[in-house]
């Protein structure tokens, strides 16, 4: 319905990619510290908002934009690639699935990509058995050994949840006893957990554990979304033709720290990296937890038949496994191959990379002075996942760009020519 990315845009990736490089290699001739001055935005980050903002900035105000990414690939953590030992496209950064209720996000997105009709399902294994997650009624039945129906499995859970009392839940221990009760939450909830937050649940924020539903019927899939599916030729092609224009030129391997004395007053800076970075930590660091991924190539067709499981169990010290040939069920890959990863998860120390913010009271505290001092930078905009210190699935994170390139950067090149006009 939304096949509309012009024909300029469609050229193979492989002719997108070259001209990208090409691009690059000039610029760097140049000299980069010389070339900043002749940009109107420089982007910091090259993820979904950092992409958005610079893709708006060229086509909507014909402004030249320079993208500064401190990795040596564009796309942040939706990067993918193709895997050299088994052909398989794999998420770098862990699988990341695509869903959206936003018309506005899924329709800008058709005009870099078409969508693959991919539904996301995911599985766990507690004590060497697997089970639907999130928790649903087939979960429940395996679980208690017995078929329920909905008012059953219910019923039964109300018991479970009410047999401890719980009053206010404050902890994600007591908002998922008042859930689900006891056996559920000790079985599928408290190691994973531990695992992926190294917390005790009793000390994290209720609010986590909404996240997860729990369903009484045996739906199977994870979002629940309008829209779900996955860019059909991968996420870098998506990126790709976001940066593709002859206003934006992408400097890979170059951090913002190291060139940002070159920037003048008249440029507006769109940084997505870490907001405490920003400011050399002056007030504090923001925690974050980091992943760690153990990536193997096997010589078998399908390692564990899903493209995702969790492992419930605190003895396994991964939280979950990823096989990536099954997010892509229409390509045909080459047999008796196949590339899985292992996820492990622990607190980010400073030379890290950080991926979920750990959001306690205190860096809530943090975070809120951290946006006093940037509210007061007149030609900088924070923005996504690291700038605005929250967990951004990709469509909230291109909806908030799509939502300040209309509210701060258009109205910051208004405020310029009346400047210039005055
Ligand atoms: P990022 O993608 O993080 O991009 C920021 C970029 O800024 C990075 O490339 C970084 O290198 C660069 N940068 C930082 N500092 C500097 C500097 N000083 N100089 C130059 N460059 C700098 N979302 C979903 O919708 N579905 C999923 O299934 C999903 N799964 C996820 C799984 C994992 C393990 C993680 C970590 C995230 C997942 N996400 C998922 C979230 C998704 O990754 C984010 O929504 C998205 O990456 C946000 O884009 P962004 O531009 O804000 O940040
Ligand atoms: N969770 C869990 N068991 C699971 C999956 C999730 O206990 O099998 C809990 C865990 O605390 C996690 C939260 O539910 O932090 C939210 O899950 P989600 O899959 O949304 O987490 P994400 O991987 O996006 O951090």
């Amino acid at each position: 319905m939304f096949r509309c990315f012009a024909a300029s845009r469609r050229q193979s990736p492989l002719a997108l990619c070259l001209r990208l490089a090409a691009k690059q290699v000039l610029r760097r001739q140049g000299g980069l510290s010389v070339m900043l001055r002749d940009y109107d935005v420089i982007v910091v980050g090259a993820g979904f908002y950092g992409a958005t903002i610079a893709e708006r900035t060229a086509a909507v105000l014909g402004r030249k934009v320079c993208v500064l990414e401190r990795r040596h690939h564009i796309g942040g953590n939706s990067y993918s690639e193709i895997d050299t030992a088994t052909g398989i496209e794999h998420h770098k950064y862990g699988s990341h699935l695509f869903h959206t209720n936003s018309e506005e996000v899924w329709r800008y997105l058709h005009r870099f990509t078409t969508f693959t009709n991919y539904r996301h399902r995911v599985l766990t294994v507690h004590q060497g058995q697997v089970y639907p997650m999130p928790i649903n009624l087939g979960t429940i039945c395996a679980f208690f050994g017995r078929y329920m129906t909905p008012s059953e499995a219910r019923e039964l859970i109300r018991q479970q949840a009410s047999a401890e009392k719980i009053g206010h839940a404050e902890n994600l221990e007591d908002k998922a006893i008042s859930l689900i009760g006891r056996p559920l939450y000790e079985a599928f909830i408290r190691g994973y957990t531990k695992k992926q937050w190294q917390t005790d649940p009793r000390q994290l924020p209720a609010s986590i554990i909404a996240r997860l539903p729990v369903r009484f019927h045996f739906e199977p899939y994870y979002f629940t979304d309008k829209y779900e599916g996955l860019p059909t030729d991968g996420y870098t092609a998506v990126f790709r033709r976001m940066l593709d224009s002859s206003l934006i030129d992408i400097h890979l391997g170059v951090d913002f720290f190291d060139v940002r004395e070159k920037i003048g007053p008249h440029q507006l800076v769109v940084y997505t990296g870490p907001i405490d970075r920003y400011f050399d930590y002056r007030l504090g660091e923001l925690a974050w937890r980091t992943l760690d991924f153990e990536r193997e190539a096997l010589a078998t067709d399908d390692y564990q038949g899903a493209a995702v499981i969790n492992y419930a169990d605190e003895d396994v010290p991964y939280t979950r496994i990823h096989e990536f040939k099954h997010l892509h069920p229409e390509r045909r890959y080459p047999p008796g191959r196949t590339l899985i990863c292992r996820e492990y998860s622990r607190f980010a120390r400073r030379s890290d990379e950080p991926y979920y913010p750990v959001n306690t009271i205190r860096d809530r505290q943090l975070f809120a002075a951290y946006q006093r001092l940037a509210g007061r930078q007149r030609n900088v905009l924070f923005g996504g996942r690291l700038g605005s210190y929250q967990y951004l699935d990709m469509h909230q994170a291109i909806g908030a760009a799509l939502s300040d390139f209309r509210k701060k950067v258009m109205p910051f090149w208004a405020r310029a020519r009346e400047c210039v006009a005055t």
